[in-house]
């Protein structure tokens, strides 16, 4: 079968001709239809640092999917040939103490499809039935296709209670744009969304912030002022991984406010740790999905109104993956889809 490959340890990307996977008994064999890029996948093509010791050689890459069922192991009930499903891609051990008490997204050994195992840029896609998502069909595949990073947003946004807040999301990529759509969803009052891009910008704007803010511009102290807000944000969601916009939100926060950090910073952040102490913040990292409390609450909120289709602004066919990676290099796209039919 087709795929994309991380075939040398050098920058670059391969489409290739692999072997179809071996489905194990408690596996579901996955037609792809449609693959969404992450920021990983461009970490990966870029082959940085982190790449370099965590990619192992030759491998598939991708974990954003969607497919239809094409086969499933001996063990595997519950399952149609045929049926819709994406997948969560964090596919923990089942044996530890938080895995055996229910809490897998909080697995100490989690294995990542597309980065530690065999990913979804493939004609096929085999991974074990409990990570598997009956998806709703009335749900448009190019949507399915990222409840990947629309899991990390819902993950992020909905960590403390939005209803009525003042929201402050740093870092309008697509996770950011998505967040600041379910915020508001979810009843925000103000929703101030930063980043340095004005591309971005518009997308988050067009997705319900109140101020979509360009920090090049000005500063979020003032948009506060200019809002009539009085003792600061009540939640912030960090989802651009820049020190400055860390510490631009914890001088942003009013007392007892809570922040959820998504962001991942690629070097130690200094913060100001007297302001976290004397206006008693609560921070919250993130890590993936809630399995599979945050994928339930996907669909709900896509069944009640919830629309996070804007956000898809590129569609490639796979053949064409260099444009697409180009695209995603620029910063100038939200996400970008790529095409496995045909
Ligand atoms: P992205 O890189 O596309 O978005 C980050 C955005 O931050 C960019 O638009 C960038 O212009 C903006 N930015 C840069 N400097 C800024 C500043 N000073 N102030 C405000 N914004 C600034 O990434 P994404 O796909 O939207 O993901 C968001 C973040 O979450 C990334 O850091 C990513 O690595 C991380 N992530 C974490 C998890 C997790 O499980 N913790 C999962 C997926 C992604
Ligand atoms: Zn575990």
């Amino acid at each position: 079968m087709k795929a994309l490959v991380k075939k040398f340890a050098q920058p670059g990307l391969w489409l290739d001709e692999v072997a179809e996977p071996q489905v194990g008994i408690n596996d579901v064999l996955i037609k792809i239809h449609k693959t969404a890029i992450c920021g990983t996948d461009v970490h990966i093509y870029n082959w940085d640092a982190w790449s370099q010791k965590t990619i192992p050689v030759p491998m598939t890459i991708g974990h954003e999917f969607v497919g239809t069922i094409a086969g499933f192991g001996s063990n595997v009930q519950g399952f149609q040939v045929g049926e819709i499903v994406c997948g969560e891609g964090h596919i923990v051990c089942g044996k530890c103490r938080n895995c055996l008490a229910g809490r897998r997204h909080l697995c100490k050994d989690t294995q990542g499809v597309g980065v530690n195992r065999t990913g979804a840029f493939a004609e096929y896609l085999c991974i074990p039935a409990s990570n598997v998502w009956h998806a709703d069909p009335r749900i448009p595949l190019d949507v399915l296709a990222i409840f990947d990073p629309f899991g990390n947003a819902t993950h992020t946004a909905l960590s403390f209670n939005v209803l009525g807040e003042d929201v402050l999301i740093t870092g309008a990529g697509p996770i950011g744009i998505m967040a600041t759509a379910i915020v508001k969803h979810a009843g925000a009052r103000y929703i101030v969304t930063t980043d340095v891009n004005p591309y971005r910008l518009e997308l988050a704007k067009k997705m319900g912030a109140t101020v979509a803010l360009n920090v090049k511009e000005k500063r979020i102290a003032q948009v506060q002022k200019e809002l009539g807000m009085k003792e600061g944000f009540d939640v912030g969601l960090e989802m651009s991984g820049n020190p400055d916009a860390f510490r631009e939100m914890i001088d942003n926060m009013c007392h007892g406010a809570k922040i959820a950090l998504l962001g991942i910073p690629n070097q130690e952040i200094a913060i100001d740790w007297n302001k976290v102490i004397f206006n008693m913040l609560t921070i919250k990292g993130i890590y993936g999905r809630e399995m599979f409390e945050t994928w339930y609450l996907m669909q709900t909120m896509l069944q009640s109104g919830l629309d996070i289709s804007p956000v898809i602004t590129h569609r490639f066919h796979y053949t064409e993956f260099e444009k697409a990676f180009e695209i995603m290099r620029s910063g100038n796209c939200g996400k970008v889809i790529l095409d496995w039919e045909n």
